[in-house]
């Protein structure tokens, strides 16, 4: 431990984002560059407490050495730092970023105080190995001649393939999209995750002997069949592709639109042109809507920003989450607080409130006379508990209609799409997700394995990575 007397001493201090108004100007990175010296101070806040609540289930999921990290960074040793953090995580540029750590929910410094900035830490120690020219290809001085098919290039596929390429497997990735990445690449915008922080660790891995194939749709443009007979085991890690809809009248106009299309749209515009003027779903001068909270629909808010959207409404179905822990939410259970994310400040600072309607119910979407969508009809519902569940009901006399030319759809994602796992016959479970026990990975067919959100449902890019770092040890098992 460091500095024994450190939580005492030092209030926790984060790295900042950019100011809103600066940022909501550019597709760049929110948060500035860290300042070194202020995170070796942070690390001394680390209180070595013994039971480390923050690297235990409750916390982190890829169980990272977080207190001998911080110790290390509070002493200035930071090539041991990273060779300590990238023993439990194959990609920390990419959780400390964009994950909500749940390791900060989980320490026992912030029983009493805020917690350790373990994300920060995380970031600041990988950038610098990266600045520094500490993380170089490594490819393994053995290869045992079996090979790997990892279909999905996501978090979880990518960590699975770093992981079985490092044991000396011949590993090939096979993605539909034109690049790598899944989500990390399509999906989580390049404000929150530059898109070169992907591709840079996609090169290494490349160089190290991993094969990646784009435009390869698996049980589409190509054979699920042969890839199967042509591998010694093969890894589904597809993602959980599916959105929820909202089937109300009206869903057919036109200006509705899912919020992966949107997004995804976007990242190949500004990737493709440098610029996602040209995008073909276009939030500039629109009244949008968005229907649905969390990391997607903030996502969406930030990028209808940028866009230049007239006006900007966010509906949320759940009430609004207490200002600190209910009861029923203890320390050191993940805080189910109300937050002002990166999306909801900017909308903030463009339009001067916050963008987030609460108990809000989509009734009807209405049309104008070419059949595009001009307006949005709702209710607002009341949340009651009756017998440890929760009711909803309509509030009566509530109805409300809402200018709308834009209408982004993010409300979640149902599972794995169902051509893949019916060309290969794979079992489903009752969530329609790929059939494979935790800890096991190994679905209803010989030699297929499955991890990731296509596996345990919409998730985080940390359980990806988890998931992706234990399903290529149960095949490096398998294989051996
Ligand atoms: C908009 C958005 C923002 C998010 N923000 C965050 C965040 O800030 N923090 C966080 O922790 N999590 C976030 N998440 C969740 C996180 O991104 C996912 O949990 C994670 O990426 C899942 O990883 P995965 O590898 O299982 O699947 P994915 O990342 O979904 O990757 C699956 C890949 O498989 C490919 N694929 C599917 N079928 C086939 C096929 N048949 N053949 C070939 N390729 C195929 C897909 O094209 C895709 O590239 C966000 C999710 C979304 C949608
Ligand atoms: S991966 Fe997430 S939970 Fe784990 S240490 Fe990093 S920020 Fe915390």
């Amino acid at each position: 431990m460091g500095k024994p007397t450190g939580f005492k001493e030092y209030p926790r201090h984060t790295v900042p984002y950019r100011a809103a108004e600066e940022r909501i100007g550019d597709y760049a990175e929110i948060q500035t560059a860290a300042d070194a010296s202020d995170l070796v101070i942070q690390g001394a806040r680390c209180m070595d407490c013994g039971v480390p609540f923050c690297q235990s289930a409750t916390g982190c999921p890829v169980d990272n050495l977080i207190p001998e990290w911080n110790d290390l960074v509070y002493q200035g040793r930071w090539r041991d730092a990273i060779a300590r953090l990238h023993r439990t995580n194959n990609f920390p540029e990419f959780t400390g970023r964009v994950c909500p750590a749940p390791c900060e929910g989980a320490c026992v410094l912030g029983i009493i105080e805020p917690p350790v900035t373990i994300k920060n830490i995380e970031c600041t120690i990988v950038d610098r190995a990266w600045q520094e020219g500490w993380i170089e290809p490594q490819p393994p001085a053995v290869r045992t001649g079996k090979r790997v098919a990892v279909v999905g290039s996501g978090p979880a596929g990518l960590a699975a393939a770093d992981q079985l390429n490092r044991a000396g497997h011949e590993v090939t990735v096979y993605e539909r999209a034109d690049r790598i990445g899944g989500l990390l690449m399509y999906g989580i915008p390049n404000m929150k995750l530059d898109k070169q922080v992907v591709q840079r660790r996609i090169d290494l891995m490349a160089a190290e002997g991993v094969k990646f194939v784009t435009g390869a749709d698996v049980g589409k443009t190509v054979d699920a069949r042969e890839v199967y007979e042509n591998c010694d085991a093969l890894l589904l890690a597809t993602g959980a592709t599916r959105p929820r809809d909202l089937q109300v009248p009206g869903r057919e106009l036109a200006g509705i639109h899912f919020a992966m299309d949107f997004l995804t749209a976007n990242t190949k515009s500004l990737l493709d042109h440098g610029d996602p003027s040209a995008t073909p779903i276009h939030a500039g001068g629109k009244d949008v809507v968005v229907i649905g909270g969390g990391d997607t629909g903030t996502d969406c808010l930030a990028t209808a920003v940028r866009h230049g959207c007239r006006s900007l409404v966010n509906f949320e179905l759940l009430p609004k989450p207490p200002a600190e822990r209910a009861p029923d939410n203890p320390w050191p259970q993940w805080p189910r607080i109300y937050r002002v994310d990166y999306g909801h400040e900017e909308a903030r600072e463009k339009f001067g409130r916050d963008p987030r309607e609460f108990c809000i119910l989509t009734k009807e979407f209405r049309g104008d006379a070419e059949g595009r969508v001009c307006e949005i009809v709702t209710v607002d519902v009341e949340w009651t508990r009756e017998g440890g569940r929760w009711q909803m009901t309509e509030v009566a006399g509530s109805r409300r209609s809402w200018k709308a030319d834009l209408v982004l759809l993010a409300m979640g994602f149902l599972g794995p799409e169902d051509y893949l796992a019916h060309s290969l016959g794979l079992a489903r479970d009752d969530r329609s997700n790929i059939e494979a026990p935790y800890g096991k990975y190994a679905t209803s067919i010989d030699r297929v394995f499955a991890a990731g959100d296509c596996r345990r449902g919409q998730s985080l890019v940390v359980w990806a990575i988890h998931e992706g770092r234990g399903a290529a040890a149960a095949i490096d098992a398998f294989l051996r």
